[in-house]
């Protein structure tokens, strides 16, 4: 099996990434990132407290998560539902940091992930792959780029989409998420010493897709 690990912070470009380097590739792109706003946006709907492990811990069988479609169509679909739009609103950004905070629900989708891994030649993008779902991986990559940079991506992105929010606001709650990702006590987000570093600040995706699909060439 290929499993090609990408993590990285809030806005790094790392989806539009991985979905360039598996569809190069052939093979499947997994967003870790969109499993944990699906168990935040079921959380939000039953108006869970997303800091009370007990109460998340509970709604946790209720959640089914699975994908649908291929490149730039695929769904990712809540108990069949398609909730891909929803879970990219703003708040569920927020929310999903928070509740990913939690044992339970880290426990609860890494293992899915793992074995969705061992099954298939897989690109993952997120923020644990490299230093705890995948740790062998043969392929891992840290993308980057500066704060400035990533707010504007996020918030083309979020005015794209009709949200109507405020750059500044966009950036600080880039900036928390950030703290929220690196500071963690399970899992946070980390440099491994043997993933590669790419800052993507003055590349296009295209440009950083090329280069991991070329160290992964030099590496074979
Ligand atoms: O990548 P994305 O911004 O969609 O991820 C949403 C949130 O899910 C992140 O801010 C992070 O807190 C969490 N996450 C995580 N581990 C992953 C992927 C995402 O903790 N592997």
């Amino acid at each position: 099996m290929i499993n090609i690990a990408i993590d990285g912070p809030s806005g790094a470009g790392k989806s539009t990434v991985a979905k360039l380097v598996a569809k190069k590739l052939g093979i499947t792109y997994l967003d870790t990132g969109a499993m944990y706003r699906v168990c935040a946006l079921y959380a939000t709907r039953m108006g869970a407290d997303m800091d009370d492990e007990v109460q998340i811990k509970k709604l946790l069988p209720n959640i089914s998560i699975s994908f649908s479609g291929d490149g730039e169509s695929k769904k990712v679909l809540l108990n069949g539902e398609d909730v891909s739009s929803q879970i990219r609103e703003h708040h569920i950004s927020k929310a999903a940091s928070d509740i990913s905070k939690l044992h339970c629900v880290r426990d609860f989708l890494v293992s899915q992930q793992r074995a969705i891994a061992a099954t298939s030649d897989v690109v993952l993008d997120g923020r644990d792959i490299t230093s705890n779902v995948l740790p062998d991986a043969e392929y891992k990559f840290f993308l980057t780029a500066s704060v400035e940079v990533r707010a504007m991506r996020r918030y083309k992105e979020l005015l794209a989409r009709g949200e109507n929010i405020d750059f500044e606001k966009v950036k600080s709650d880039i900036k928390d998420r950030d703290k929220n990702d690196s500071e963690r006590e399970y899992a946070p987000l980390i440099l491994t010493p043997d993933s590669t570093l790419i800052d993507s600040s003055d590349m296009t995706a295209e440009q950083v897709a090329d280069t991991i699909i070329s160290q992964i060439n030099a590496k074979k």
